[in-house]
C-alpha cells in the first residue's frame, strides 16, 4: 500500500528526512517511534502531500505520490491529478482540526459533499453511521467546543473515514488528550484495525504498537534504524540507539 525508496526531504539546508525505505502491506497496522524532531511527521506529510520529497521514490498503492512516470523522466502532477491522490488518505493530526462553526454531523458531512459533490442526504446518512461507529452518536448536534478533547479526536476519524480512504494515517493522534480520554480514541484505532484498514500510526503509546501493529521502525535523525515485529523492537531492540530511546519512554 505504501513504499518508500530512499525518501529524503529537507529544508533549507537541513535535511529531515536522510534516505527512508520501507514498505506497508494492505491491511497492515504500521507504527512509527522515534524522538521528537526525528522527521515522522514530516515523512506522513509526504505521504499525504503536504510536503514534497527531494529524492528518492514514494508509492502509495502503486502510485508515485505527486509524480507521474513516463519512461525514465518524472512529470510532476497537476492539482487536479495530486488532489485525486489525496482523497485516498486519510489523516487524522495530534490537534483535531475541526471545523468549530459546525457540528460534529457537519464535520463528517463535509469533504464529501464539498469534495466528491455527494447529496447531503447520502453524505448525513454515512456521518449519522459513521458518528455511532466512534462511539458519539449521541453527540451529532454538538460543536467541537462542546465536546472533550477525546470526542473532538473521534469526530476527527470519523470525519476522515467519511471519504472512504484506502490509507489511514495518524500523527501522535493521543499526545494531546488528557490520560483518561486516550482509551476511547485507541479503541476507536483497534476497531479500524479489526476491520482490516491499512494504517500508518506515529504514536508513544507502546502498548498500542505492541498489542496490535503489525510492524514497528524506530527513527531517529531522519532515518529507519530498526523495523520489525513491534514485540521483538519493544522486548528485544538490536540497536542502541534504539534501546536507549526505549528506556526513556518505557
Ligand atoms: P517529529 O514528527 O519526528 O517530531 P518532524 O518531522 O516534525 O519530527 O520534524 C523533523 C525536523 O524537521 C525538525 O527538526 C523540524 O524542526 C524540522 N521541520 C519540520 N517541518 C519544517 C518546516 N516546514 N520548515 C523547516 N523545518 C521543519
Ligand atoms: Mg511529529
Amino acid at each position: 500500500m505504501v513504499k518508500a525508496e530512499g525518501v529524503r526531504k529537507s529544508f533549507g539546508a537541513v535535511e529531515v528526512l536522510k534516505g527512508i525505505d520501507l514498505e506497508v502491506a494492505p491491511r497492515e497496522v504500521f507504527c512509527v517511534i522515534g524522538p521528537s524532531g526525528s522527521g515522522k511527521s514530516t515523512f506522513l506529510r509526504c505521504i499525504n502531500h503536504l510536503e514534497k520529497i527531494n529524492a528518492g521514490r514514494l508509492y502509495v498503492d502503486g502510485q508515485l505520490v505527486g509524480y507521474r512516470q513516463q519512461g525514465n523522466r518524472l512529470h510532476e502532477l497537476k492539482d487536479r491529478e495530486v488532489a485525486e491522490q489525496r482523497r485516498d488518505i486519510g489523516m487524522v493530526f495530534q490537534r483535531f482540526n475541526l471545523f468549530p462553526h459546525m457540528t460534529a454531523l457537519e464535520n463528517v458531512m463535509e469533504a464529501p459533499v464539498q469534495v466528491k459533490g455527494e447529496t447531503k442526504s447520502v453524505a448525513r446518512e454515512r456521518a449519522v453511521r459513521l458518528l455511532d461507529r466512534v462511539g458519539l452518536a449521541d453527540k451529532a448536534a454538538g460543536y467541537p467546543s462542546q465536546l472533550s478533547g477525546g470526542q473532538q479526536q473521534r469526530v476527527a476519524i470519523a470525519r476522515a473515514l467519511a471519504m472512504e480512504p484506502k490509507l489511514m494515517l495518524f500523527d501522535e493522534p493521543t499526545s494531546a488528550l488528557d490520560p483518561e480520554l486516550v482509551g476511547d480514541v485507541l479503541d476507536v484505532m483497534r476497531s479500524l484495525a479489526e476491520d482490516g484498514m491499512t494504517m500508518i500510526v506515529v504514536t508513544h503509546e507502546m502498548g498500542f504498537a505492541r498489542e496490535v501493529g503489525d510492524s514497528l521502525v524506530f527513527m531517529d535523525d531522519g532515518v529507519v534504524v530498526e523495523s520489525g515485529d513491534p514485540r521483538q523492537v519493544l522486548t528485544r531492540p538490536r540497536h542502541e540507539r534504539t534501546k536507549s530511546f526505549l528506556s526513556k519512554v518505557l
